[in-house]
């Protein structure tokens, strides 16, 4: 069950002291934003006039909050430069008009694949988050209740530009508002719907702390794919997400949807090679498929800067075959598995039973 409102919100408030990245911005120096780019870990003014840490984690001590160098990457996880003419059309799209998609911002390695099939992903409601899980670089800070009210109209001429066939919407987590930024969500939802009627849409939401209400705004707004990522397995939940977030939230929210328009398809993501075991990961498939989750996507976990959490292993190519023959056992309708598969991946084809046409043996040289 749904925490009460109020429980809620004090819960919040309580975290959001707790959260070392937002509750240290008060001590921390002012790097302002315009023209040099502030480093990793280091605090900065927004455009919209607030305070935001630059890839969610404040810098380790005497680290230099660098990148992460490739170069010692197994070579199943180098990406392939993008090429394509429906990549190359959709390019340009988005240069004339300048649009912004997670694919490009997040140098996303399967940009090509997607953009080739008419799939990209939106990030809604801004770039600053109000949580700092330790394996996400997107930038932390409190956004005081500033949203956009022109992107829902912006969202839905994006996808309309774009020609796309599949949208994902997704969005930083807004705990200062008081609904979590449902009412936006389903709002960008039914413009989209609106401008692209044919257009599938898959929303890739925040937990809205569990909160019923607000997980059935979206779900009833439209769209066809609800997606909710519980990102790892029940003992490393924390460290890695939020001390906000929960395993148990997670299984809750993705039910909640489930519950209430049964034929939404619901799906989650974990990432690997955090520390889990075998018997973990087989628990937290089992608990997915117990919540009535439809779809559900593994890929590696790739440390984002030195100030995130460090990679555990990398995990083979056959390995995720593995994964995902025991996933389709528990009766998930699909499993897309492999070392570069981001919870978007090839999202249209998710419901081919083909591992969204992957072949990871040609990956394992
Ligand atoms: S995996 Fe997601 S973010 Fe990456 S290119 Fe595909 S749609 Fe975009």
């Amino acid at each position: 069950m749904s925490a009460p409102r109020s429980a809620s919100r004090a819960w919040t408030r309580a975290c959001v002291r707790y959260n070392d990245g937002v509750s240290d911005l008060k001590g921390k120096p002012l790097v302002v934003a315009a023209p040099a780019r502030p480093g990793s870990g280091e605090k900065y003014l927004t455009p919209q006039g607030f305070t935001a840490i630059r890839n969610g984690i404040k810098r380790a001590a005497g680290g230099a909050g660098a990148a992460v160098v490739a170069g010692r990457l197994p070579p199943w996880l180098k990406a392939r430069a993008p090429s394509g003419a429906g990549f190359a059309r959709v390019r340009g799209l988005v240069r004339e008009h300048r649009l912004a998609t997670v694919c490009e911002e997040a140098k996303c390695p399967n940009i090509g694949e997607c953009w080739n099939a008419g799939t990209a992903t939106l990030m809604l409601m801004g770039s600053v988050c109000t949580r700092a899980c330790r394996f996400c670089s997107v930038d932390t800070g409190n956004p005081h209740g500033w949203l956009d009210p022109e992107e829902p109209e912006n969202a839905a001429r994006t996808v309309e530009l774009m020609k796309l066939r599949y949208v994902v919407l997704t969005s930083v987590d807004r705990d200062d508002l008081a609904d979590g930024g449902a009412a936006h969500y389903a709002a960008c939802v039914r413009a989209i719907k609106r401008r692209s009627p044919h257009t599938a849409v898959e929303a890739l939401t925040p937990d809205f702390q569990g909160v019923r209400a607000d997980v059935e705004t979206v779900v009833d707004s439209g769209i066809e794919v609800f997606a909710q990522n519980v990102e790892t397995v029940r003992r490393l939940t924390h460290p890695v997400r939020d001390p906000r977030a929960g395993y148990e939230q997670t299984l809750e929210v993705l039910e909640i949807a489930k519950r209430r328009r049964p034929e939404v398809l619901t799906k989650s993501s974990l990432m690997l090679g955090l520390g889990e075991s075998d018997a973990e990961i087989d628990e937290t498939l089992a608990d997915l498929r117990t919540a009535g989750v439809d779809i559900v996507t593994l890929g590696q976990y790739l440390r984002p800067t030195v100030n995130h959490l460090p990679v555990r292993r990398f995990v083979r190519p056959e390995e995720f075959d593995r994964y995902r023959e025991r996933s389709l056992a528990l009766g998930f309708l699909e499993c897309v598995s492999g070392p570069l598969v981001r919870s978007s991946y090839r999202a249209e084809r998710a419901l081919q039973r083909n591992n969204a046409g992957l072949d990871n043996r040609r990956l394992a040289t």
